[in-house]
């Protein structure tokens, strides 16, 4: 198998560019493709291609549009193989978890299709005699940014809402892990989606914002990534009066209740935490145990830790794969140093393995002061923190002292703790006694500064969507 030799995709039509730069295997640091970078010609293009794209497919049967996203899903699960080695080529993650993410990618893409027959409006009885209709409209152009941690996951998002709803789309797909976006737009037009509907750009991603989202034909801006990122996209956006769809970062807290099994939930955390390397913004991050579970929780963990088998994501049996680039490793062993200089016991890991490849250990630090950088900065990568709580209550607290309000995770078995959980606990999506958070089905965003806007669910569509009120007097 190969690696996509890849190409801008505008107005229906592959393109080739001047400029390119190197797309790099994780695992052992060899170039196995070539980024093209997009010019401020191919964005102009890429726009006046996404009017046309938007006029045709607004005006398209909702029906019919999901048909043709519908047979795109299917032709991605068709290709599996294919995408899925580009994407361990290019991240590095496992070869299972990267079949898990195109198959994962191919239901959203579904789910979506499916909710596009379903914008319905409302007729709202009024006093004047006037008939009134809320309609629900196609937003118009869209200018997604999608990310590496989920090449093909975060670009679906986007993709599939945006499309379903009835919107051109213009997506700056990510530089390091570019080839999910190809794939998804390959078996786009393979499926009959028309020309200019959606346009995949690449290159200098402050370069592409910059340049787009001051556009008047922009609509909406939908962004995964950084806080930091995003909060420069969103002050842009404002500027230019643009609503945002926003899917930041998160540091999710655990609460280990001391009525559950220790053992269980300390396996099934550490198993989560190092998957796709811990680049996950829902990865659990913060665990918070009760006191009198608290040393057999941590022992296991850790046992756990030690036992997970890294490397290249292609061998057999192995459950994590490389960081996704050097600034990871350089930021993994930052947040280890300051944390150990303050206090923390570093129990396992907290090292770069080998000097070729950006593979880290699965780390484990206990006992972490809230003055640590890791208690508020997003890890991004394999480092789990432990601590004691000696009360519900104190778990809560100690959750919800964080910038991010994006996932968080409970464990008990009483309804009284749940639902205490349920009210208090300051985030988009809270999952009990499991580690799974969302799924095509249900809406999935965060607050704080988590983000903005939700994508998945009935709601994901509404982003892309705008309302208009119709007051109809039948007869003058
Ligand atoms: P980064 O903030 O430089 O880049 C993150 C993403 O934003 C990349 O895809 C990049 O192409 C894009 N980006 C950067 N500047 C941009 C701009 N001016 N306009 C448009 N797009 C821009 O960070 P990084 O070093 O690549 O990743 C580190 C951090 O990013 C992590 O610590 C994590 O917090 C965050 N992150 C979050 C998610 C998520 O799922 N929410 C995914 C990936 C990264």
């Amino acid at each position: 198998m190969d690696y996509p030799e890849l190409s801008l995709f505008i107005g229906g039509e592959w393109r080739k560019t001047a400029e390119t730069i190197p797309v790099i295997n994780p695992a052992d640091e060899t170039v196995v493709g070539a980024l093209p970078v997009a010019r401020t010609a191919d964005m102009d293009d890429a726009l006046d291609a996404a009017a046309i794209g938007l006029r045709v497919w607004s005006r398209t049967a909702p029906r019919e549009r999901s048909a043709i996203i519908t047979r795109a899903a299917r032709l991605m699960q068709d290709r599996i193989d294919q995408i899925a080695y580009s994407n361990t080529l290019e991240i590095g993650k496992p070869l299972g978890q990267s079949r898990y993410e195109v198959s994962r990618g191919g239901d959203i893409m579904e789910w979506d299709a499916g909710e596009g027959q379903r914008l319905y409006g409302r007729v709202i009885p009024g006093s004047t005699g006037l008939r009134n209709t809320m309609l629900r409209q196609p937003i118009g152009t869209v200018a997604g940014f999608s990310t590496w941690n989920f090449p093909v996951a975060t670009a679906v998002r986007k993709i599939s809402a945006a499309l379903s709803a009835g919107c051109s789309l213009l997506l700056k797909a990510p530089e390091e892990t570019p080839a999910g976006a190809f794939h998804i737009a390959k078996a786009l037009q393979d499926a009959g989606l028309p020309d200019g509907v959606l346009n995949l750009i690449y290159g200098k991603p402050a370069e592409i914002s910059g340049h787009l989202i001051p556009q008047e034909q922009i609509r909406l801006v939908a962004f995964t990534g950084s806080t930091e990122v995003g909060r420069h996209l969103t002050k842009l956006a404002a500027e230019h009066m643009k609503p945002v769809v926003m899917e930041l970062g998160g540091h999710a807290p655990v609460i280990v209740c001391g009525d559950v099994d220790p053992v269980k939930v300390a396996l099934l955390g550490a198993t989560r935490k190092y998957r796709n390397s811990g680049q996950v913004c829902t990865s659990p991050t913060r665990f918070y145990v009760a006191e009198g579970n608290f040393s057999t929780f941590a022992d296991e963990f850790v046992a756990k830790a030690k036992a997970t088998t890294v490397g290249n994501g292609f061998a057999e049996g192995i459950e994590m794969g490389p960081l996704a680039n050097d600034r990871r490793l350089d930021a993994m062993t930052a947040l280890v140093e300051d944390a150990v200089s303050q206090g923390a016991e570093l129990c396992a890991g907290g090292r770069r393995i080998g000097n070729k490849g950006y593979f880290f250990e699965p780390t484990v630090l206990a006992n972490v002061p809230d003055s640590a950088k890791i208690m508020t900065e997003e890890p991004f990568g394999p480092i789990a923190v432990l601590n004691p709580i000696n009360s519900l209550e104190d778990g809560l607290a100690k959750a919800n002292h964080s910038p991010f309000g994006l996932a968080a995770y409970g464990f008990t078995n009483s309804a009284a703790n749940v639902d205490q959980m349920m009210r208090e606990l300051e985030v988009g999506q809270l999952s009990i006694n499991t580690f799974d958070t969302s799924i095509p089905e249900t809406p999935f965003g965060g607050v704080k500064s988590s983000g903005y806007g939700r994508e998945g669910g009935e709601e994901g569509l509404h982003n892309y969507s705008i309302i208009k009120n119709v007051s109809y007097q039948p007869v003058i």
